[in-house]
């Protein structure tokens, strides 16, 4: 066949294709909608260099955003093969847009194909002939991503080159692209990163300052933002879940670039191991496709291409999270960067960049010692083109084996791992985790059933009104990996998380069941937060109670903190007319005032409030009023980022530690606990940002130097809280010369988890683990557990002594065995509490977050002997300073 780029003669060209894929398909097609011919483009259409004045990929030039926007929709006014669509807008008030891509014929009869890819989609509706009749009168959709990390430039600058050339180009590939597929091309998954990156480069340009921006690009979440497929947090996140669930795109192709230091190019197929939850369909055709585009690189003269690297189909939490498991093939590019975003890349030794070594997962190393901007561009635009040509020439087939087969198969079969239903008990201890799972399975379209009847499955006895999550529906395989556990089935180290599982990970209590599930029930339609009412006022004297085991507890004592509610917190197990309450229960005085503030609250997360007629006379704690929390995340520190979007989300009234803050005065007078994210070095406190490559605008990240570092001990001592997760406990050990060494050998050949569940046992006692059950699982990826080395390191949590693996992958079980991971310590006047494991990873382990939160407030409270809780004394005055006792 001629080459793609070359215009010939169409007419002859485009039958040759359209007997072929007759030949390839069992069934007849309908030759009306998809052999028409591609009316000749007419449009007066400006190049990319016409609109912005130089030619893309061009040294140290960069298209912004907003300006590809304008010239997208340009393209779209002039041109009947391009529609230009606003989604909605990001987490920062930007647009995110997609633009439609195709025949003006197709592009007139989207709605149609949406309804035959969304029939297809569910293969119980649709019998195999059927469906094939369907993929032959549907066209497949190819959803291009131009940039979900921001820094990653080129592939939005490629972009509108691409759109150009399909605009305008009569010619046998615009032909073939445009009439036998559509392309749905979303410019950016984060606009805000790309205004933010190149607003930074162009503000900087001639000046000595760093060109690259430092912080987060996503305003939470960083470059963690193709890390948010399981939960959705982000709206930007869930656009692109709405646009896979409208359009059922049957590949989706994802541009990234990497460092400079390795191939040029990667194109898949992928390294490492697959879940068996992946429909083998989806995995074949992102090889099929990275194949494809390696041949075209190939046979332009475009070296450097590499294969098979990248372990990411198992994990979930990866750049291709929720999507494969709908069907979609994920063809994802990796493309080396160059210098400074824009500038060139030169080799340091005069030799060509990158590895030399021909393999067949490298066949032609590339051989030239300069790296530019223009070759991500051209590399990418000649990926794009090749992705694209293939879904064309595929589309039928990849339509019924990726939209169809791909659900038929669980559907039909059942999952790998023989679990027929997973069932959630009606009666859980934290109903809003409970709904946060719920949801989460709702916004992904798994069908949820709910019990009528009481009935026994699996050996357990469940009530009416518990849910039934069968595997056997579309996305029986997304049920099954999402509700199940995982074991890493191989001892190489995972790539990245070895385990996703959501129940673990919320703190539900699940079922699997693995026998048809035989009960009446009703399908749940939309998933809502349980109902509940405040119960009667108390009298005078009374409070209301608020039990400690949800996490839904932190929105609610945020809330009361913020109305500047007296807020208290008995310390011990007390019963109250016949209910027994644990430790940590929170005790509110019973107001008008507090009661509409919990009114709203407790109805916000589900949580039943009770009311006593008299506080429990046991010891405890009150809250400070408005307690002041600060958050030390330094920047681009991504765990940070995580944390700021609980807090917001939640209603935490915090600040970010700045280096203001250190500048005079006490800390203490600033605040009353401060938070080290994950990955807070020394370093990064007494270095920071360098001034003389940052400017004002990030003069809170710089270093506070050693007097700082003092000051940060000083604050401690003079009765803050300090609490520090993960790899910053090391930071607070530094700093305080805390009682605990590392207790897990750092060489990964002896101890590694990948990011996994292990099962940890709580002090519930102790404050800090008020509400938490006696065992569940944390997250351990990478950071440490701890060994006490004398008094004054009191033990909130351990990893047991054997059976340490909950879900996920541990090599070494011997070294975290019986080892701490939550300790507290007094320090001076002032409280310390150390996270080994990272209790808030990615806003994930949300069974964990009141381990921090329950510190974040008590560890400024004032303790209240059980005569003072009884009668409702407040310790602090309004303003937040102490009575005298
Ligand atoms: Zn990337």
């Amino acid at each position: 066949m001629a080459r793609r780029r070359t215009t010939v003669a169409i007419t002859a060209a485009a039958a040759l294709i359209s007997t072929s894929l007759v030949a390839a398909g069992s069934q007849a097609r309908s030759p009306a909608v998809r052999d028409a011919a591609l009316p000749e483009a007419t449009a007066d259409i400006a190049t990319p260099e016409e609109f912005f004045g130089f030619e893309m990929g061009a040294e140290g030039r960069l298209a912004a955003y907003p300006d590809v926007l304008d010239y997208l929709r340009s393209v779209a006014q002039e041109s009947d093969r391009v529609e230009y669509e606003t989604v909605g807008e990001t987490t920062e008030g930007n647009e995110y847009a997609t633009v439609f891509i195709s025949s003006p014929e197709n592009l007139e009869r989207l709605d149609e194909i949406v309804a035959l890819n969304q029939r297809l989609s569910d293969p119980r509706s649709t019998t195999p002939d059927e469906a094939k009749e369907l993929a032959a009168r549907s066209v497949p959709i190819y959803h291009l991503e131009a940039t979900v990390h921001s820094t990653e430039v080129g592939n939005g600058q490629a972009i509108n080159d691409i759109v150009h050339r399909l605009a305008t180009e009569d010619s046998e590939f615009t032909e073939e692209v445009l009439t036998q597929s559509v392309i749905m091309l979303v410019p950016s998954q984060n606009p805000d990163g790309q205004v933010k990156v190149v607003d930074h480069f162009d503000r900087t340009a001639g000046t000595d300052l760093a060109r690259v921006y430092p912080d987060l690009y996503q305003k939470y979440t960083g470059h963690d933002d193709n890390r948010d497929w399981t939960m959705f947090t982000q709206v930007e996140a869930r656009y692109r879940l709405g646009l896979t669930q409208k359009y059922r795109p049957v590949m989706t192709h994802i541009m990234h670039q990497q460092g400079n230091s390795g191939e040029r190019i990667f194109v898949p197929p992928y390294g490492g191991v697959t879940s068996p939850n992946v429909p083998a369909n989806s995995n074949a055709s992102s090889s099929a496709v990275g194949q494809h585009a390696m041949r075209d690189l190939t046979a332009e003269g475009k070296k450097g291409v590499g294969t098979d690297d990248y372990h990411i189909y198992w994990t979930l939490e990866q750049p291709v999270g929720f999507f494969p498991f709908t069907g979609t093939g994920v063809y994802l590019t990796e493309i080396a960067s160059a210098t400074d975003l824009a500038y060139p890349q030169r080799s340091k030794d005069g030799g060509p960049l990158g590895p030399q070594t021909p393999t067949q997962d490298l066949i032609q190393p590339y051989d030239k010692d300069t790296w530019t901007l223009r070759d991500i561009v051209e590399y990418a635009e000649t990926a794009t083109y090749s992705g694209m040509e293939y879904v064309a020439r595929n589309g039928e087939d990849l339509l019924y084996d990726n939209l169809y087969s791909a659900p038929r198969e669980f559907a039909e079969n059942g999952v790998a791992s023989g679990v027929e239903a997973y069932v959630v008990d009606a009666d859980q201890r934290d109903p809003y985790a409970t709904f946060e799972m719920l949801e989460r399975l709702d916004w992904t379209q798994v069908e949820i059933d709910r019990a009528t009847e009481p009935f026994t499955a699996g050996g357990r006895d469940f009530p009416e009104g518990s849910y039934v999550v069968r595997t056997r529906q579309p996305l029986g395989n997304w049920v099954d990996q999402l509700l199940g556990t995982d074991e890493y089935p191989v001892d190489d180290l995972p790539y990245a998380e070895a385990t996703t599982s959501l129940p673990l990970q919320l703190g539900v209590d699940v079922v699997p069941v693995s026998a048809p599930v035989e009960v009446p029930t009703d399908r749940v339609e939309s998933v809502e937060v349980p109902e509940v009412s405040m119960p009667a006022a108390p009298p005078t004297g009374g409070a209301y109670l608020v039990r400690p085991e949800s996490y839904g507890t932190i929105p609610v004592a945020a809330a009361l903190q913020k109305a500047n509610i007296t807020t208290f917190r008995a310390g011990q197990e007390f019963a109250d007319a016949g209910t027994t309450y644990p430790a940590g229960t929170y005790v509110v005085p019973a107001t008008p005032q507090a009661r509409r503030v919990l009114d709203t609250a407790s109805a916000d997360v589900g949580l039943q409030v009770t009311a006593a007629r008299s506080a429990p006379a046991v010891e405890g704690i009150q809250l400070k009023p408005r307690t002041r929390v600060g958050l030390l995340r330094g920047a681009n520190n991504m765990p940070g980022g995580w944390d700021m979007w609980v807090m917001d989300e939640y209603g935490v009234d915090y600040d970010v530690v700045g280096a203001q803050d250190f500048q005079s005065g006490r800390l203490i007078d600033v605040y009353d606990t401060i938070v080290l994210p994950q990955g807070i070095s020394k370093d990064d406190v007494v270095e920071g940002l360098d001034p003389a490559k940052y400017d004002e605008e990030f003069a809170w990240a710089y270093g506070v130097g050693a007097k700082g570092w003092r000051k940060l001990a000083q604050f401690v001592r003079q009765g803050g809280t300090l609490l520090a997760v993960g790899d910053s406990v090391a930071t607070a050990q530094e700093l305080l010369d805390l009682p605990i060494e590392p207790a897990l050998p750092d060489d990964d050949e002896e101890f590694a988890t990948g990011g996994s569940l292990l099962n940890q046992e709580f002090d519930t006692s102790d404050m800090v683990a008020w509400g938490m059950p006696e065992s569940w699982p944390v997250w351990l990826y990478d950071t440490q557990a701890w060994t006490p080395t004398g008094p004054g390191a009191d033990v909130v949590s351990t990893y047991p002594d054997q059976d340490v693996l909950a879900s996920g992958y541990l090599r070494g079980e011997e070294h975290v065995a019986g080892t701490a991971n939550v300790v507290s310590f007094d320090v001076g006047k002032g409280t310390v509490v150390t996270y080994g494991s990272e209790v808030t990873f990615r806003s994930l382990p949300r069974s964990s977050f009141n381990l921090l939160y329950n510190a974040v407030y008590g560890g400024p409270a004032a303790e209240v002997g059980a005569t003072q809780l009884a009668g409702l004394r407040p310790a602090f005055r309004a303003d937040g300073t102490l009575r005298s006792r």
